[in-house]
């Protein structure tokens, strides 16, 4: 063979060799397409729910559709003010945090999109959820009445407005009002009973404190056991993570404002989430959300945190359910940020810091 034709030779076995590394390669990227369209992208979630109350509740939907959740845990105020800065380029599929305060915010900073979906209207009460459907309630607490077993009955108590009485005086224990619970229980009255009214309970209860306002519900319970103080206002799971530590707690919860007037009612807030507006995912956080409201996924949710479903048919922890039934009260939990600017000024104005 001359040198022209063996060169030629290697020319064609060349190019017919780059021919099949390129068929190879295009048919590589094809397979590798089709396993991406069929296995989902992870969801991506900020919450400001703490890692250990979410992680067993996303292994267990990961367990059970395949679809990974990545998630990162911080503050409400930072997490949301990280996905505004991310704006169109945020990683984030779903916003999940605490009070309807908190929530209602964050719709009201123009992150999430409409939920959309026919589960969650179907299982999850209006009250709980949004009125725009900007976000639903995931788990319920209530803002209860605690008092001491050993120097308060419970004949004693009857509703919030009463622990302004003077049977009170100096008896009563209140956390700050620089809480968000506290703002959404007070945003909540004024919805029940308008602001004049509320203005009057809660300058009396101020006039009833027996120590300052304390940095934490614990604290206002830990007052109590003490002796400073007979009575308080506490979120449940509170209550429910000091007696499960103690089981002899000298301590019980009230269920207040049970009459049979119709916006009456103990007052309950919720833990929820929004899908967000840049979502790139967002049929598969639809179907997350969805799936936490699932009666399985509710009894976990829920009772990670001594916290009650927001499905009627979920299953409460056995603790929890020990604190007997109670009537809440029915208004619809957006007014908790409807109503926070007056509720935030009210407070100022009786002098409760
Ligand atoms: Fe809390």
């Amino acid at each position: 063979m001359s040198t022209d034709r063996l060169n030629l030779c290697c020319e064609y076995l060349l190019v017919a060799l780059m021919l099949a590394m390129l068929v190879a390669c295009s048919a590589e990227k094809g397979a590798e397409q089709t396993a991406h369209a069929m296995s989902a992208d992870p969801i991506v979630v900020y919450s400001s729910r703490k890692e250990h109350l979410i992680q067993p509740v996303f292994q267990q939907f990961t367990e059970q559709t395949g679809i990974a959740v990545e998630y990162t845990t911080d503050k409400a105020g930072v997490l949301i003010e990280r996905i505004k800065t991310e704006g169109k380029n945020t990683p984030a599929d779903l916003l999940i945090t605490v009070d309807a305060g908190n929530l209602g915010y964050a719709a009201a900073e123009g992150i999430f999109q409409t939920i959309n979906s026919d589960v969650i209207n179907d299982t999850v009460a209006p009250h709980l959820r949004d009125q725009q459907d900007l976000w639903t309630g995931l788990s319920l607490r209530a803002r209860t009445l605690v008092y001491s077993t050993e120097r308060v009955k419970p004949d004693d108590l009857s509703t919030y407005q009463a622990l302004g009485e003077s049977q009170w005086q100096g008896r009563l224990c209140l956390r700050t009002s620089k809480k968000v619970y506290n703002q959404s229980l007070v945003a909540m009255l004024i919805a029940e009973q308008g602001e004049v009214k509320t203005e009057q309970t809660v300058a009396a209860w101020i006039a009833n404190l027996a120590i300052d306002p304390t940095s934490n519900d614990t604290k206002v319970m830990q007052a109590i056991e003490a002796g400073q103080c007979d009575v308080g206002i506490v979120n449940t799971y509170y209550f429910g993570r000091l007696e499960a530590k103690n089981p002899d707690l000298p301590l019980a919860l009230f269920w207040p404002n049970q009459s049979v007037a119709k916006n009456s009612g103990v007052h309950v807030n919720v833990s929820g989430a929004g899908i967000l507006k840049h979502s790139s995912n967002s049929d598969q956080a639809r179907r997350l959300l969805e799936w936490l409201v699932s009666e399985q996924a509710q009894a976990l949710f829920a009772g990670l945190n001594k916290e009650y479903p927001v499905i009627s048919s979920g299953a409460i922890d056995p603790q929890v359910s020990a604190w007997g039934e109670f009537k809440q009260s029915p208004l619809a939990l957006s007014k908790a940020y409807q109503l926070q600017p007056a509720a935030v000024k009210l407070m100022d104005r009786v002098g409760y810091q």
